[in-house]
Order: structure tokens, then C-alpha cells, then sequence
């Protein structure tokens, strides 16, 4: 870089003034869960009283993603922690 280019410490921290990280915002839903505002809600899939995830395909989908992902873990002979937390959730 150029010596005329270069930047000092003041001026990146004057710049970086404006780099915070706001909290996220949350808004209730119609179903009553909390969700991120701008955001489909996790719960029932809607956003603004419209269905835009399809959320049992969802779940089902994920269930068999980790199911395989376990049963390759357990192959392979590596025990997870998420594996330990299954097995206890199942047994209770
Ligand atoms: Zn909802």
C-alpha cells in the first residue's frame, strides 16, 4: 500500500465506530411463539398470516439427516455428545 493510502489508528476506530452489533429484535407471533422480526417464525411456518415453510417435512427431514448422521458417527466409532443426549431423552 501507498504511505498516502495508509491509515492510522484513530481513523480505523473512528471508522469502526459504526461496526457494533445491534441485539437481534424479537416479535410475538400468531401462535404465540417469539420469533425474529423480518424472519418466517420456527414454530408454525408462517410469516405476516401466510404458511411459507412447510414444517412437518422439515422436521421429518431433519430426523432422518440425523439419523443417518448418527448411524455414519457410530460406524465410523466416534460417540457424539448429541448421540449421549438421544439415548438419554429416549430412555426417559
Ligand atoms: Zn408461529
Amino acid at each position: 500500500m501507498v504511505v498516502r493510502m495508509r491509515r492510522n489508528t484513530s481513523q480505523t476506530a473512528k471508522r469502526r465506530s459504526h461496526h457494533a452489533i445491534s441485539a437481534v429484535r424479537t416479535s410475538k407471533c400468531e401462535c404465540g411463539a417469539s420469533r425474529a422480526s423480518h424472519r418466517a417464525c420456527p414454530e408454525c411456518g408462517r410469516y405476516r398470516g401466510r404458511i411459507v415453510i412447510d414444517i412437518v417435512a422439515r422436521k421429518q427431514r431433519d430426523e432422518r439427516r440425523n439419523k443417518r448422521r448418527q448411524t455414519e458417527l457410530r460406524e465410523s466409532g466416534q460417540a457424539t455428545e448429541s448421540a449421549k443426549e438421544e439415548k438419554a431423552t429416549s430412555s426417559s
